[in-house]
């Protein structure tokens, strides 16, 4: 049978060592899916309900393995749809090719059905965007679709009208691009490791050995530098502050660690910045310049492997330009341990009451189920290599303080565009990658309800993803904000009933329990973890918790009180919530 431009596709994604991609049919992509079809053997292509899960399942696949993500979705809509959960891909730096359709090129330029120009509708998203035009171009411009989508750690996307996804794959393609070859020992093309200069790591050394107050803050490119982290910083006597997506970086209960900073950070965390005058940045661009030591106040070091992202949030005095890793290696042999340890200590202290005041919270006796103790049972009963994904909203607050990292956990989120509705997608990329770990989508009603067709996903394919929904029936995070800009809440809470998410989940044919009593919820996470396939416990909590910043400032408390004056509802529920957990903290 003669090859066409959808095999030729399939078979050089299946060379550069994709193994799972992740889409929709449609008329727009005909060629492309019986391209998938002979490919089968070596491509797994996973049927989604909606092509944003689709997008999303491509960033969650290269956020957990490092490797290529590959999502399809056909003309018109289809690619319109794929397109928030390429945005995360971009703004976290996770590998995705995006694959999509054009009508056929007789009639391109005619308002034909589902003309959409997919490369200027991507032109912002994608790094490297293209319509295939010519069968030619194959192997060619998939070659360096995905070397741009791997170096650059970004989006490509190429569109191919329906024409060309049926036209014979030239036996004799051009070689004027001059398309790298994959090699078997380095099918996903690994970018070389950038080490840092003598120079630059000497001047951090010099820096980093005149604090008498240091800090570190590791984000999410320190990923796979764990002991190099831990290394650095019992050599300076520094704590370390993790960003969110950061988490993963070190374990939380390491005495080294003061845990996460901003909103959702701890008060420890917060003050080591406040207090230090040093700061060594590690594969991190936080965003939130406020938690960041004050203009003038501690001198910078900071390591990243892209210079274009450093410097973006703090006045830099050395940067250094390297993998962290090995920039962190190469440094601890220039340091002189640190003697003086009381600025180690006091932060440590800190966070030893930080802790108790957390454990407090988690209530087992209140009525609605306080989040903090669902999510407390289910830190404890999940296993020491649990993967959690979690959604945007209260959940990322609750996972922030409850989740702890330890053994081999990970933790994935929307971290820089802070989409909604990720959660779900994420783990079933994650379980079809790494098929023997427990991988738990923990969301809020909110963000479940958006993509709530994938738990059917996870069915179809077996995966024995587990689902905890904190069903607040409210968008949670968005009530404490506007209360927290000091108006009243508006239009944030949905009308009862809440939505029935176990119900949804028997229907599907998975495992569905639901949970309205605390009493309830150590058994039903222990059912639905122990369950051999797709499980979900959807468990009513206190809509009038608040996810309390790790240190409130007068503005926040001035806030808080205004929008009760001026008319907060359910001012009674929140104000005895807020009391219970001032007495919980205060017994503790
Ligand atoms: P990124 O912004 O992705 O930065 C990582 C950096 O590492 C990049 O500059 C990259 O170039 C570099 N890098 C990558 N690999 C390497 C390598 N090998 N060597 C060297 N450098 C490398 N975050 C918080 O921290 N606190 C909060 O309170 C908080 N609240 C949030 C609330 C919600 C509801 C949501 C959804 C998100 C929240 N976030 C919070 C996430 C926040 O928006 C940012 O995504 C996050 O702070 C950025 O973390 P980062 O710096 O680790 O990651």
């Amino acid at each position: 049978m003669q090859e066409i431009v959808g095999e030729a596709l399939a078979r050089r994604l299946a060379d550069w060592g994709v193994d799972t991609v992740f889409g929709l049919p449609g008329d727009g992509v005909n060629g492309l899916m019986e391209g998938f079809r002979r490919q089968r053997d070596r491509l797994r292509f996973v049927l989604v309900q909606h092509e944003e899960a689709a997008a999303f399942m491509a960033t969650g696949h290269a956020k957990g393995t490092g490797r290529l993500g590959v999502c399809v979705a056909t003309s018109g809509p289809g690619a319109i749809h794929l397109l928030n959960g390429l945005y995360d891909a971009k703004l976290d730096h996770a590998p995705v090719l995006a694959i999509t359709g054009l009508p056929e090129t007789s009639v391109l330029g005619s308002q034909y059905q589902q003309e959409v120009e997919a490369t200027l509708l991507y032109q912002d998203v994608a790094a490297y965007n293209l319509a295939v035009t010519n069968p030619q171009q194959l192997p060619g411009v998939v070659d360096i679709a995905i070397r741009h989508a791997l170096a650059n750690r970004t989006v490509a996307h190429l569109s191919f009208p329906s024409d060309i996804q049926v036209a014979a794959a030239s036996a004799d393609p051009y070689r004027h691009v001059s398309p790298g070859t994959p090699s078997a020992s380095s099918p996903s093309f690994a970018t070389p490791l950038m080490p840092a200069t003598h120079e630059e790591l000497a001047r951090a050394a010099e820096v980093l050995g005149a604090g008498r107050k240091v800090a570190m803050l590791v984000g999410i490119g320190a990923r796979d530098a764990r002991d190099e982290v831990l290394a650095v910083a019992d050599a300076l006597g520094a704590p370390i502050v993790k960003t969110l997506p950061g988490k993963q970086v070190v374990p939380d209960d390491h005495p080294l660690t003061t845990g996460g900073l901003g909103l959702l950070g701890t008060k420890p965390s917060e003050q080591a910045m406040e207090e230090c005058d040093t700061l060594l940045m590690v594969g991190t661009a936080f965003p939130y310049g406020k938690y960041l030591p004050a203009p003038d106040q501690a001198r910078v070091v900071q390591i990243d492997h892209d210079a274009s992202r450093i410097g973006l949030r703090l006045p830099v005095e050395v940067a250094v330009t390297a993998d962290a890793r090995l920039a962190l290696r190469h440094l601890l042999p220039l340091l002189t341990r640190q003697a003086d340890r009381s600025f180690l200590t006091r932060h440590q202290r800190g966070r030893d009451e930080w802790r108790a005041d957390m454990r407090a919270l988690r209530d087992a006796s209140r009525s609605p189920v306080a989040p903090q103790y669902l999510v407390g049972c289910l830190d404890e009963l999940a296993a020491d290599d649990a993967i959690l994904t979690c959604d945007s909203g209260t959940v990322t607050t609750w996972s922030a303080r409850y989740w702890t990292i330890r053994g081999g956990r990970e933790y994935y989120l929307s971290g820089n565009l802070a989409s909604m509705a990720c959660g779900l997608p994420y783990a079933i990329a994650l379980q079809h990658a790494f098929p023997g770990r427990q991988v738990i989508a923990y969301v809020g009603d909110g963000g479940f309800a958006m993509l709530m067709a994938e738990f059917l996903t996870a069915v179809r394919h077996q995966l024995p993803v587990k689902v905890v929904v904190n069903n607040n029936n409210a968008y949670g995070q968005i009530l404490w904000e506007q209360i927290m800009l000091g108006y009243p809440e508006y239009a944030v809470r949905h009308q009862q009933p809440e939505a029935d998410f176990a119900n949804w989940a028997t229907g599907c044919g998975g495992y569905g329990v639901r949970v309205t009593d605390p009493g309830q919820v150590p058994d039903a996470i222990r059912a639905a973890l122990a369950h051999p396939g797709p499980a979900l416990v959807d468990c009513l909590v206190n809509p009038n918790e608040p996810p309390m910043p790790g240190k409130i400032r007068y503005e926040q408390a001035k806030a808080f009180t205004e929008s009760f004056l001026r008319g907060q509802p359910h001012r009674v529920a929140t104000l005895a919530t807020v009391a219970r957990d001032k007495i919980n903290q205060l017994r503790s």
